[in-house]
């Protein structure tokens, strides 16, 4: 199955009234449609991804087309269905770049209902008191039947681009061009968060909240075992014991991050009594938390580490373990602080007999 993403940012935002288009402004500590942009890649569904913009942008990925929008959103629509006619995607999903807060988990959902369906398209329902104004008069809606369309929406490539093909007419989203030829389209609950910025007082909505956790590990060191800190082997006399490969460094660091989120610890979630979780790396056990993470719209932004040893000599290795913990963790080498602290050789530590950590996260929510 191959999917394209195209991201609609060739709006000229009115109602925004600003110099900057609405798009390109500093959200949440970078431009409003890098949010769409990164969490599309970091997704991991797309083939490709079609940006579509009036303005110069310059991005460095192979996987990423700019081309020109048109005068209104359906024709800038119109405009990327064209450009990938030939490219024999199957599905293609469509999102607006005013809609930064949207989760990878939504992303997720949409794709699997579109396995058994033609168009997929999230909403939520109000909680004011709806009224439709009729030529002649206003008549009351039942709240619970009214249905607010967000995107991103997504679709098999074929059926929609053959309905835009036809269609001459302004439409506010694809959605509507399925309903109007009276074609089915499966709506999925979409997200209170993904609002539409639209006024400048729609960017302090949903503001970051950052949360911190800290995590505390300590391993006895053993002959005939391999030492692994940080994800990566380190030659060194004896190996940490443990019911995984004992690596202090991402035990501490996943029960920081479990910490932020208050979910308990890594006990809780690999207990040591189950035999499938007998040696199994500590990498294993880190990857299911990172993709939680993405997913649900948290984002790492400091992570500070104190690896408590009187050997190895953390400096040596200090390049490469952060660079593991970055790969690792899909996040920033800059954001990774790496200590040594040696213990004046006392107590199980001092003798070589132990190595403990201790780590701090900093987590952003994105929403
Ligand atoms: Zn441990």
């Amino acid at each position: 199955m191959s999917n394209c993403f195209i991201l609609l940012a060739a709006g000229k935002g009115k109602r925004f009234k600003s110099k900057t288009l609405k798009q390109f402004i500093n959200y949440k500590n970078k431009p409003l449609f890098m949010h769409s942009l990164d969490k599309a890649i970091k997704s991991n569904l797309f083939n490709e991804i079609i940006i579509v913009t009036n303005n110069k942008i310059k991005l460095r990925n192979n996987k990423i087309k700019i081309i020109k929008g048109g005068k209104e959103r359906y024709q800038s629509s119109q405009k990327a269905l064209e450009f990938i006619k030939n490219k024999k995607f199957n599905n293609v999903f469509i999102h607006d770049a005013a809609r930064p807060n949207f989760s990878i988990n939504l992303l997720k959902k949409l794709k699997k209902y579109l396995n058994k369906n033609k168009a997929v398209v999230p909403y939520i329902n109000t909680d004011n008191s709806t009224k439709y104004a009729n030529k002649k008069k206003v008549v009351n809606l039942k709240r619970e039947k009214v249905m607010l369309t967000q995107t991103p929406q997504c679709f098999n490539f074929k059926t929609l681009y053959n309905l835009s093909k036809i269609n001459k007419t302004l439409v506010t989203d694809e959605a509507t061009l399925f309903l109007n030829n009276n074609k089915k389209v499966k709506f999925i609950k979409g997200e209170e968060a993904n609002i539409k910025i639209t006024k400048k007082s729609d960017l302090k909505k949903y503001p970051i909240k950052t949360f911190y956790g800290i995590g505390f590990d300590i391993h006895r060191l053993i002959k005939n075992k391999k030492l692994y800190l940080g994800g990566i082997k380190i030659p060194f006399h004896s190996g940490l014991k443990g019911h995984s490969d004992g690596d202090v460094i991402l035990h501490s660091i996943i029960d920081a991050i479990l910490g932020a989120l208050r979910k308990k610890d890594i006990g809780t979630l690999y207990p040591s009594n189950k035999n499938k979780f007998k040696n199994i790396r500590s990498k294993k056990m880190l990857k299911p938390i990172i993709s939680d993470l993405e997913n649900n719209n948290f984002f790492i932004n400091n992570l500070d580490i104190n690896l408590i040893c009187e050997r190895p000599k953390v400096s040596k290795y200090r390049n490469k373990i952060i660079n593991s913990l970055s790969k690792l963790m899909s996040i920033d080498k800059n954001i990774i602080n790496l200590k040594g602290k040696t213990v004046e050789k006392l107590g199980l530590i001092g003798k070589e007999n132990a190595i403990a950590c201790e780590a701090i996260v900093s987590i952003n929510k994105y929403e």
